[in-house]
């Protein structure tokens, strides 16, 4: 067995500087998070302990101090935040701020709203709470119920894959040929670079672990992607989700992880299967047992 990492997986920076940005205001007081601040329950149970409550709604937060999480807030929601006497920092993104400014600007242009997005995702939410009326898509069959429109103006959540993007960029310049259809790229360079090392990965690899929370957009995004290229691919929270049944001697396991997983994990991962590899590899342990499963025996 031989344990293969992909060249770019795991915390970017805007995720590291929100939880920095976070622990030092906690440093001063309690303060409550609108929304999670990473899709990852251990490090949100290592924030609390830090005093960064977590809350999804605006009417059950119990501090005065509120942080707005990496993915960002429409305006509205801030200037109704301070409006209602809450103290608010913003950790966004600033690869999250040039979406919106990109949406901003193809509105100020003329252009039909069109974000490229899940629905309910609250960087979508944050870009779709200023320009009402916009259209949020996803499929191919999204894009052909769209109404008509002279000129389209189209950005993206910041963690979709690229090749969904353009595939859907494409199609509704197809089914609307008569219409402009202006894209901003908004798929962040972290993003692009996990996705394109995970399909590297997938393609050389037997099976693949994908290493992130289940909340995770950006993880769940990255398991498909593997899937497209690799048919055994597990998504775990970390190691204890892990079972040796799902590899076999000789597999090239590939490890790759999601923007919102901490170093931390994703190593616990990776030291838990070289020890299953090294248990392979050893003459007396040829019943392919983990460690911890033979220990258990
Ligand atoms: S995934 Fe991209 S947009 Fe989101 S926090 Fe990380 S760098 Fe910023």
């Amino acid at each position: 067995m031989n344990i293969h990492r992909a060249s770019h997986l795991g915390w970017c920076f805007g995720v590291r500087d929100a939880l920095e940005l976070a622990r030092t205001e906690a440093a001063s007081g309690p303060v409550t998070s609108l929304g999670e601040l990473v899709h990852n329950p251990a490090v949100l149970e290592e924030l609390r302990q830090h005093g960064v409550l977590t809350r999804h709604d605006p009417a059950d937060i119990p501090t005065q101090r509120v942080l707005i999480t990496a993915h960002g807030a429409s305006r509205r929601r801030l200037a109704d935040l301070n409006d209602r006497g809450f103290q608010v920092t913003e950790t966004t993104c600033p690869l999250v701020h040039r979406a919106h400014a990109a949406l901003d600007g193809l509105v100020r242009q003329g252009c039909h709203p069109v974000i490229i997005g899940q629905s309910g995702h609250v960087e979508v939410r944050g870009l779709a709470e200023d320009h009402p009326g916009c259209d949020i898509i996803l499929s191919e069959d999204e894009v052909d119920a769209l109404r008509e429109r002279p000129l389209f103006g189209v950005v993206s959540q910041t963690t979709q894959p690229i090749a969904r993007v353009h595939g859907l960029v494409a199609r509704l310049r197809a089914r609307f040929p008569a219409s402009e259809v202006r894209f901003r790229d908004t798929v962040c360079q972290p993003t692009k670079d996990r996705q394109e090392a995970a399909v590297e990965l997938a393609r050389e690899c037997d099976v693949v672990v994908v290493v992130g929370g289940p909340h995770s957009n950006n993880t769940r995004e990255l398991v498909a992607t593997c899937l497209a290229h690799c048919p055994r691919v597990h998504h775990v929270q970390g190691p204890a989700e892990l079972s040796p049944a799902w590899f076999h001697t000789g597999d090239r396991i590939g490890l790759t992880a999601g923007t919102s997983t901490p170093d931390g994990m994703i190593n616990a991962v990776e030291t838990w299967l070289r020890q299953l590899a090294a248990a392979h590899a050893a003459p007396d342990t040829s019943d392919g047992l983990h460690p911890a499963t033979r220990r258990a025996a």
